[in-house]
């Protein structure tokens, strides 16, 4: 599975549709189950929502308006993961009435922090959380989009980056690809000027591993990145665990590293795996 999925082909005939209509695009938002973070970034585009709601027709967020449009919608948006079965259910109807879908963040991506119950019983999370345990109705996992429905486009980020989010919007509008980079962390640290924590200060940093978008961030202020970003296009998951261990990376923490935000991913799921064997 490629978790920064790029389908040129149907982006490109969807904008042809787009660009024969007279109207604006309609453009709607949806939540799954997710912390709302990526629809908090889209209200984070202060300065260009008023820009944005010029281009395009905002349909559907329930964040912003009470407003429903009526679809179909020329292009969905949609943070969360799917974690029941009406979700399941729900996310196909929003395939059916959406001409482009794109998936919001890691939740969206690779079913986010709530897939930490894909590798034990979920109702052990659900008795710790809830007082009255038998109202919940959940599914034993948290999964992508993809794993239910096409998908158009993954953006990666817990949450993700709003210049990443604007740029994919303007490149359903002028009918290009999406420029974002599928480079590592370590790209933007270089750009910043940063002093490498790993290398000079022994930090333990899943940059070299993890996809671009913040602007190396935590390096930045001098702690090692977490992987919040999830993993880059084809990550040397098993060198940096090797690199890791020389820093005195148990185990154990090697699969914590691996497995959190985007510990449902592909590589990041692969290499927590063989660390939990060892760590068994
Ligand atoms: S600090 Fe981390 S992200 Fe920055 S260059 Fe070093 S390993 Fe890469
Ligand atoms: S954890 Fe990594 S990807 Fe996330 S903000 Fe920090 S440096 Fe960026």
């Amino acid at each position: 599975m490629s978790f920064v999925t790029i389908r040129a082909h149907s982006w490109l005939n969807s904008y042809k549709i787009t660009m024969a209509q007279k109207r604006k695009p309609k453009l709607a938002v949806w939540k799954f189950a997710s912390c709302d973070g990526c629809q908090l970034t889209i209200l984070d585009c202060e300065d260009e929502l008023l820009t944005l709601a010029d281009k395009v027709d905002i349909s559907v967020f329930l964040e912003a308006s009470r407003t429903v449009k009526k679809g179909p919608y020329d292009i969905s948006l949609a943070e969360g993961s799917i974690t029941t079965q009406h979700d399941a259910e729900r996310i196909k109807k929003i395939r059916k009435v959406s001409k482009l879908l794109i998936g919001l963040g890691a939740c969206a991506s690779a079913g986010g922090i709530q897939s930490l119950r894909n590798f034990t019983d979920v109702k052990d999370f659900i008795s710790a959380v809830y007082p009255s345990p038998e109202y919940i109705e959940t599914l034993d996992t948290s999964t992508p989009f993809s794993r239910h429905v096409h998908v158009d486009y993954e953006l990666q980020g817990c949450p993700i980056n709003k210049h990443q989010l604007l740029d994919v919007i303007s490149a359903f509008l002028h009918g290009r690809k999406p420029n974002t980079t599928s480079y590592s962390v370590c790209i933007e640290c270089k750009r910043r000027g940063n002093v490498c924590v790993m290398v000079a200060h022994g930090i333990p940093c899943m940059g070299p591993v993890t996809h671009a978008g913040c602007s190396a961030l935590c390096p930045t202020y001098n702690r090692g990145c977490y992987g919040c970003y999830g993993p880059k296009e084809t990550p040397n998951t098993a060198s940096l665990s090797s690199w890791f261990k020389r820093l005195g990376v148990n185990e154990a923490d090697l699969v914590r590293y691996f497995r959190s935000y985007y510990g449902n991913s592909e590589h990041f799921y692969k290499e927590s795996k063989i660390h939990t064997k060892k760590r068994d």
